[in-house]
């Protein structure tokens, strides 16, 4: 199936005309149906112990109820999710995640929405926490093009804090990485992309990263029998050769080997930074994380705008949720 998923991902990604002779060739054979399967299942569990072993258990004020067999508690399908104590509704939430869609600043947002800023601020990131979770499972195949990018680091945000010191101590210790240029003021995020726009981005370290770093993000993340386009740096051979993935390395300046480029990695580069770097005037390193799920999901996540934010707030509204919202600004400075 995995060389399947390459061929498909190179088809699709052919011009029209190129579609037109290649289904003229191998005209008679059986092409399977390409549409979009939906990633959303609607399996009910319990909101304590995760047990499908459940029943439902009457309504409070119009909300089914359900008991769960295993662990005895009932729950509603709000229970530890992000709706789940709130003083807001359900609709506020969702134009709230629509605001989110659009790019829409945390002032605009806030706005529309009829909350305040520090609100609107928080929700910000108890949305894109929650779809962490979902960016964890991402497992990229067919054709997956792969390269770092950098952010500078940045304590914006953290200084309003008394107690808050500058942790840029490397500087002082004259051990700063200064390989090919790249030292450690900067926030590494390697990156991955396959022919789908499948995408999957994560902060592994300051500087070059080594092969430990790059396994943070690629070890699980990349399906078996892909094919791994990158660069030249020798850290992705030892990855290829741990999971399974046929190289291909593409010599600097030399735009592609047969039909594997690094044209898509570098365009996402792109798209991400306009969007951390222009849309928001650069973000905290704290918060980049969070930064790097919304861009893939705005810009990245097959389907329409409407598609794209039923399921944003499908899973955002379903999957469980424990973060206090007062935590948000307590995290670490830098999440390595
Ligand atoms: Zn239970």
């Amino acid at each position: 199936m995995t060389e399947l998923n390459t061929l498909f991902q190179i088809f699709n990604n052919l011009s029209e005309s190129e579609k037109k002779a290649f289904l003229k060739k191998i005209k008679g054979e059986n092409l399977p149906n390409l549409t979009k399967a939906s990633n959303i299942t609607n399996i009910c569990k319990c909101a304590h112990c995760n047990s499908a072993n459940i029943v439902k258990n009457g309504t409070v004020r119009g909300v089914q109820r359900y008991l769960c067999r295993d662990c005895h508690k009932t729950f509603t399908p709000k229970t530890n999710t992000i709706l789940f104590k709130t003083h807001y509704s359900d609709a506020v939430w969702r134009k709230y995640i629509n605001c989110m869609m659009n790019g829409m600043s945390i002032r605009k947002s806030a706005k529309a929405c009829g909350i305040n800023p520090d609100t609107a601020f928080k929700w910000r990131h108890k949305i894109l926490d929650s779809l962490q979770t979902m960016h964890k499972n991402v497992k990229l195949n067919g054709v997956v093009e792969a390269d770092e990018t950098f952010f500078p680091l940045s304590f914006k945000g953290n200084h309003n804090k008394s107690n808050f010191k500058l942790p840029r101590e490397s500087h002082h210790r004259g051990k700063s990485n200064h390989k090919r240029g790249i030292s450690s003021d900067q926030v590494c995020v390697p990156c991955a992309i396959n022919l789908n726009g499948l995408s999957k981005s994560v902060i592994t370290n300051l500087g070059k990263p080594t092969v430990k770093d790059l396994r943070k993000v690629f070890s699980r993340s990349i399906a078996e029998n892909s094919v791994l386009v990158t660069d030249r740096n020798s850290a992705y051979n030892k990855i290829a050769n741990e999971h399974n993935l046929q190289l291909v390395q593409i010599k600097a300046g030399k735009g592609s080997v047969g039909t594997f480029n690094i044209a898509k990695i570098n365009s996402y580069h792109s798209i991400l930074k306009m969007f951390i770097i222009y849309n928001f005037k650069g973000v905290s390193t704290k918060y980049l994380n969070n930064y790097l799920i919304w861009n893939n999901i705005k810009n990245y996540a097959l389907g329409s705008e409407e598609e794209k934010e039923q399921i944003f707030a499908d899973f955002v509204f379903t999957n469980k949720f424990c973060e206090n919202s007062h935590d948000v600004s307590k995290r670490k400075a830098i999440p390595v």
